[in-house]
C-alpha cells in the first residue's frame, strides 16, 4: 500500500484533483472534510458538535479526524494505496498518522503539495461560494480565517516532512487537466 498526502491551502484544488487521482490509480480517497460534512448531513451527534467549528473556519479536534481515518484504513480492501486529502492539518495529526501507519507496517510515501498564490485562492473560493452551497465558502471573513489557519497550523507540516525527503511540490495554477497530468506523473512513479 502506498500512502500519498495531497496538500495545499483551501481552494488549491486538492478535492478536485484527489477524486481524479483516486479513480485513475485505484486509490482510496480519504477526505476528512467530506467525512465531517457527511456526519453533518446525517445529523449525527458528532456532526452537530463539529458544524459550529467548521462554520467558523476553525479546525475540529485532532482526535476526531484521527479516529475517522483509522477506521477507514482498517476497513479498506483492494486498493493500490491511500490518498489523504485535508489530513493531516496539524503537526500533531501528522505525527499520529505516521504512528498509525507504522503500527500497520506502512509509512507516508509521498507528499504532493499544490502551490497556488493567495490572490488566485481567494478568486477561486469566491467563485466556489456561488456554486457549492458550502456555508464555510460563503463568508469572506471565514475564507480569510481558513487561509490563516492553514498558514499557521498546517503549513508547518511541510517543513516537518521536507526533512524526510517525501516532499513533491506541484504548480497548482493552470488548467485542471494540466495540473492533473503534473500530479499523475509523480504518482505513477510510486506505484511502479
Ligand atoms: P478546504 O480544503 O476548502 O479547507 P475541507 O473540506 O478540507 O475544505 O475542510 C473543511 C473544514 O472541515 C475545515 O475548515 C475544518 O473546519 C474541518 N476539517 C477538515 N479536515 C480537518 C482536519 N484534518 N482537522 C481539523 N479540521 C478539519
Amino acid at each position: 500500500m502506498v500512502n500519498f498526502l495531497i496538500f495545499g491551502p483551501p481552494g488549491s484544488g486538492k478535492g478536485t484533483q484527489s477524486v481524479r487521482l483516486a479513480e485513475k490509480f485505484n486509490l482510496l480517497h480519504l477526505s476528512t472534510g467530506d467525512m465531517l460534512r457527511a456526519e453533518i448531513a446525517a445529523g449525527t451527534e458528532l456532526g452537530k458538535r463539529m458544524s459550529a467549528i467548521m462554520a467558523k473556519g476553525e479546525l475540529v479536534p485532532d482526535e476526531v479526524v484521527i479516529e475517522m481515518i483509522a477506521s477507514k484504513i482498517d476497513g479498506a480492501k483492494g486498493y493500490a494505496g491511500f490518498l489523504y486529502d485535508g489530513f493531516p492539518r496539524t503537526v500533531a495529526q501528522a505525527v499520529a498518522l505516521e504512528k498509525m501507519l507504522n503500527q500497520r507496517g506502512m509509512k507516508i510515501d509521498c507528499m504532493l503539495v499544490l502551490e497556488v498564490d493567495r490572490d488566485e485562492l481567494v478568486k477561486r473560493l469566491v467563485l466556489r461560494a456561488e456554486q457549492s452551497g458550502r456555508p464555510d465558502d460563503k463568508d469572506p471573513a471565514v475564507i480569510d480565517n481558513r487561509i490563516e489557519v492553514y498558514r499557521e497550523k498546517t503549513e508547518p507540516i511541510i517543513s516537518y516532512f521536507k526533512e524526510k525527503g517525501i516532499y513533491q511540490p506541484v504548480n497548482g495554477v493552470g488548467e485542471i487537466e494540466d495540473i492533473f497530468h503534473r500530479l499523475s506523473d509523480i504518482v505513477v512513479k510510486y506505484l511502479n
